[in-house]
């Protein structure tokens, strides 16, 4: 089957692994997220993921709200990444699908350090590669991460999953006149401060050419849709 993208790496958010629960990693969300990773590889993507770790630890709020220093907070939000990245590697081991650990962070009982040498032969091999510990530097997110490891293992695009179904002119939650995008430029993205990615991992994706389709990953489908070059989301791209 011929793919739009043969490489993409998909960021995974610490929410978006939350589901329906109140904290930590919904057993739904990981058993979907299988299901629809392993539709994906079996078309032939080679796919990498960064998983956030909002779920459990956001430095920014952490921080502000029990005193602790913004960076020691942020160190605890990457070791979050690592939480959310040793479930969904499990998850995909106990399926039989070949998935491999990569983190940013020196946690060698726990997963493999970041090589990107490594990282590609996995992909190559069909391997599910998942990139956890950030950056690996306080002071950035996993978007960013995200944008980095995109960029660094030769991903044709980024694909963002999120709850709501691509990039909307408000909160489609709460504005019912809030429209989707099909499509936007780059620049309109930053601009607008449309709520895609954060400027940092939107500028490198920009600079890189690097294409991010928003989508929604509880729409059963999707990514593959995505993989196969249909329409599904909103596209960010050059203009
Ligand atoms: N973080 C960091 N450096 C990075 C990536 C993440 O310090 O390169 C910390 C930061 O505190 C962040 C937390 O890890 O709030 C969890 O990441 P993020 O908020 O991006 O997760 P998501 O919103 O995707 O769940």
């Amino acid at each position: 089957m011929s793919l739009r993208y043969g490489r993409a790496l998909l960021k995974l958010s610490g929410e978006a692994l939350m589901g329906r629960e109140s904290s930590g990693v919904s057993a739904e969300v990981l058993r979907r997220m299988v299901s629809e990773l392993k539709s994906a590889r079996d078309m032939g993507a080679q796919l990498a993921l960064v998983c956030g770790g909002g779920n459990i630890v956001r430095g920014e709020s952490f921080a502000a709200g029990m005193g602790i220093d913004r960076v020691t907070a942020d160190y605890m939000g990457m070791l979050a990444t690592v939480i959310n990245g040793m479930a969904l590697r499990s998850a995909l081991l106990e399926s039989g699908v070949e998935a491999r650990l990569q983190t940013a962070l020196n946690l060698e009982q726990a997963a493999a350090p970041y090589i990107r040498e490594k990282a590609i032969r996995h992909l190559e091999a069909g391997r599910i590669v998942i990139f956890a510990g950030g950056t690996g530097n306080p002071f950035f997110t996993t978007d960013t991460a995200a944008s980095l490891r995109a960029a660094e293992v030769g991903a044709e695009a980024l694909l963002k999953a999120t709850k709501v179904d691509g990039v909307y002119s408000g909160d489609p939650e709460s504005d019912p006149r809030a429209r989707k995008y099909s499509r936007l430029t780059f620049d309109d993205a930053i601009g607008r401060k449309l709520r895609v990615m954060d400027a940092t991992a939107l500028t490198l994706c920009r600079d890189r050419g690097m294409p991010i389709h928003v989508f929604n990953m509880n729409r059963r489908g999707a990514l593959t849709a995505i993989l196969r070059g249909e329409d599904e989301g909103t596209l960010v791209e050059a203009a």
